[in-house]
């Protein structure tokens, strides 16, 4: 855990403050819920906070409270630039590093002189002014009601704040199921509920949003599911032309890899969407155990993440990123073989 000048900024914190908030690109339901979080509670604060989000994210998350707020930099380009301009601090949610906000919107920040606080569970953070970094936490949210509580402002949680943090919460968790989810965690959820999240009405709002289309679609991914028992690995390719086919909107995959993750003595499965218009293969990669797909990630298709979570790309053809795929897999046979004991 890194904790840097956590006393500096909450002095800081004592005057009314112009803050930005920013979530990374493709934002989820753990960087929209994080930087909501902190946005309404900087508010009752009496700061003026808003939050930018460098794109579009998915209609399964635009019931949280706040979001008809949220400038998008890719949209939104002139109001995010002010609010930047008149900002006196930056807080960087839910990434370790610039870059994962996108080129245009890092070129932009890079240009600001203003401090940046960063909050955020991924490995490898960059160095910024303030910190709080903790790669055991299972949600930049859970950090956000640490953060609060350290701040002597538990008491301030009231429904709006309480049901952002539930939110990403539950969905960077897989609904409180993966290994980061602790007593802890279940402990914080308790008490967002005592304070208003209504954990029925959230669970209702993120997971039972399909359209029919979307069920076709995840169809189809499973019927492209391909495993490799030798080496306790599945994987699902999705082409472009698939995703036309079924009327593929934003999120629409959102945990998609994760059926793969669920075939009986899988550890290590992915997905490989192909995104023509960007021109690359997006990867999601999960594992159960000690594997760690960040490192993989990082090793080959340019990505990171967490141990047990972690995405990447390819500018390859999707033919070939899952040649490459299956070609490395055979140095890992061991490594796969003990990730998890049953
Ligand atoms: P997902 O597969 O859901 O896109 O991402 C899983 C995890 O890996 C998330 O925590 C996400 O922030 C991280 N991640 C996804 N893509 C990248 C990437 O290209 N670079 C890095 N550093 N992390 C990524
Ligand atoms: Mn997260």
């Amino acid at each position: 855990m890194i904790l840097k000048n956590f006393e500096a900024l909450k002095v800081y914190l004592e005057t009314p403050r112009n803050i930005v908030i920013i979530g990374h690109k493709n934002p989820d339901g753990d960087a929209v819920g994080s930087t909501l979080g902190l946005k309404h509670y900087l508010d009752f604060k009496g700061h003026t906070a808003q939050v930018l989000m460098p794109n579009e994210f998915p209609d399964f998350l635009h019931w949280i409270p706040g979001v008809e707020t949220v400038y998008r930099f890719d949209r939104q380009n002139n109001q995010c630039v002010k609010a930047l301009k008149r900002s006196d601090i930056i807080f960087l949610l839910d990434f370790n590093a610039l870059h994962r906000v996108g080129d245009d919107m890092k070129n932009t920040l890079e240009k600001y002189e203003n401090d940046f606080a960063l909050i955020d569970h991924h490995q490898q953070p960059d160095d910024f002014e303030y910190m709080y970094s903790d790669t055991s936490m299972c949600s930049t949210c859970q950090m956000v009601y640490n953060f609060i509580d350290m701040m002597g402002d538990v008491e301030m949680i009231e429904k709006n704040i309480a049901t952002c943090l539930y939110t990403g919460i539950m969905t960077d968790t897989g609904s409180f199921r993966f290994r980061s989810t602790t007593s802890t965690t279940h402990r914080i959820i308790a008490d967002l509920i005592d304070k208003g999240a209504q954990n029925d009405r959230i669970h209702s709002n993120v997971y039972d949003a399909n359209t029919f289309s979307r069920l076709q679609l995840l169809g189809q991914s499973l019927s492209n599911l391909q495993v490799l028992p030798e080496y306790k690995t599945a994987f699902i390719t999705l082409s472009q032309e698939e995703k036309n086919r079924f009327n593929y909107e934003k999120g629409d995959t959102e945990g998609v890899v994760n059926y793969a993750l669920s075939l009986k003595g899988i550890v290590f499965a992915a997905i490989f969407i192909e995104d023509k218009e960007q021109g690359i293969i997006k990867i999601s990669l999960r594992s159960k155990g000690s594997f760690s797909v960040n490192k993989f990630a990082r090793s080959y298709f340019n990505g990171g993440g967490h141990d047990n979570a972690a995405g990447g790309r390819s500018t390859e053809s999707l033919e070939d990123t899952v040649t490459k795929f299956k070609s490395l897999l055979p140095n890992y046979q061991e490594e796969l073989k003990v990730s998890y004991e049953e």
